[in-house]
């Protein structure tokens, strides 16, 4: 087996463990995929900024000309610092606060994406104290399974997102007596890490539905979001390094029957930023179980949930090992039995001192580290920087 990902390891050594590594020429690449892929038929894309807020990793993905999906007001004053400009900026959430609303009204971001009737009235009645219009997509519902893991689907009804379908008349009747609010689109997003392509198929036949429904009610959408959850693959990093957005993509054009003038926007977090992205950490001790061998690490949960949080696989590669393979559970330093990174893990006989790499950890790893334990953040080097 052992291929391994490409790292530059004597500068990798000089580093303070643990800390994220981004391949640069690995994400520039993706991001000149996905430009080309979603231009050919004039999609609009917005980057996820929850998958990671590296402040030179927004600034990279801003140069490209994407757009940004945000869902805290920290995200959207984030992404106008990294210089996504503001008309391309859309914002997401089920409980945006005053301060958060008023914040992305004041930098004439190109729309709420709201979730609820109280958020409607909320934003209407701030819109009009600043004497503005707020431009709105309604967050519905498709009631389509994402096949994924449980924490991460997002469409079925009763779920805490967005509308659901039996409640758009409500919704529309209470739209048209809010005067600050303007309807521009609807929003959908089923989930994340969706690698069976007929979830999307199943979104697609539920917007076309959809669709229908508002045309017969004599209402123009003049944007359809489909959202994010275009999966990667964990398994194989080094085999596919970069997402099928040429599949994603030609699905939609092939299955959304989009109206005149319609724009498709998407919003893709982890199929952007997960494969460029490694944690890398140092073997701390080699302990030898009754039956077992445990790596115990310097990073843990703390730098990386994913295992402890949803059982997610990250591919782990001893990069500064030769040494016949053998077998190890690779474990963190917290105090919970959930600081496992995987059990069993084939990888170069490895010592005291080594370098492991968590692959694919680009996307949902240092946005959520924590200080639990009070240990330090990891930080973020740019493989452009070293
Ligand atoms: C999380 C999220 C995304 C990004 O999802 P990925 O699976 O990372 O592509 C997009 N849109 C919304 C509304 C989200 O909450």
């Amino acid at each position: 087996m052992t291929m391994k990902g490409n790292f530059p390891i004597e500068k990798l050594k000089q580093i303070q463990t643990p800390f994220y590594y981004y391949d640069t020429a690995l994400l520039r690449q993706t991001l000149e995929v996905v430009k080309k892929e979603s231009e050919q038929y004039g999609y609009n894309v917005h980057y996820a900024v929850k998958a990671n807020a590296n402040a030179k990793l927004l600034k990279i993905i801003a140069s490209y000309g994407l757009g940004a999906d945000c869902v805290s007001g920290n995200e959207v004053q984030a992404a106008v610092d990294a210089g996504f400009a503001p008309s391309k900026i859309v914002f997401a959430g089920v409980g945006k606060t005053d301060w958060e609303i008023n914040l992305a009204l004041d930098n004439n971001i190109f729309c709420f994406n709201a979730e609820s009737m109280p958020e409607l009235e909320v934003i209407n009645e701030l819109a009009g104290a600043k004497g503005k219009k707020a431009k709105i997509e309604l967050r519905i519902n498709p009631n389509v399974d994402a096949h994924t893991h449980h924490y991460i689907t997002t469409g079925l009804n009763e779920n805490k997102f967005g509308f659901n379908l039996e409640d758009i008349d409500k919704v529309l009747n209470l739209m048209s007596t809010l005067k600050n609010l303007e309807l521009i689109g609807v929003h959908f997003h089923i989930g994340s890490q969706i690698t069976d392509f007929s979830s999307f198929q199943d979104l697609c036949v539920r917007v076309n539905e959809l669709q229908d429904d508002f045309e017969a009610k004599n209402i123009k959408l003049k944007n359809i979001n489909i959202g994010g959850g275009l999966g990667i693959s964990y398994e194989h990093p080094n085999h596919f390094p970069i997402a099928d957005f040429e599949t994603y993509f030609r699905l939609f054009n092939k299955n959304l029957k989009l109206r005149d003038g319609q724009v498709l926007h998407c919003e893709p977090g982890r199929s952007v930023v997960a494969q460029c992205g490694s944690l890398i950490t140092k073997v701390t001790y080699i302990k030898q179980g009754t039956s077992k061998k445990f790596a115990i690490v310097d990073a843990g949960m703390t730098d990386l949930i994913r295992p402890a949080l949803y059982q997610a696989y990250h591919r782990i590669e001893n990069i500064t090992s030769n040494q016949q393979e053998d077998v190890y559970d690779v474990v963190g330093p917290i105090c919970e039995s959930s600081d496992v990174f995987q059990k069993e893990v084939n990888m170069n006989g490895t010592q005291r001192g080594d370098l492991i790499a968590l692959r694919s950890a680009g996307a949902y790893g240092e946005i959520m580290a924590s200080r639990y334990n009070l240990r330090n953040l990891p930080t973020g080097y740019l493989s452009e920087e070293l």
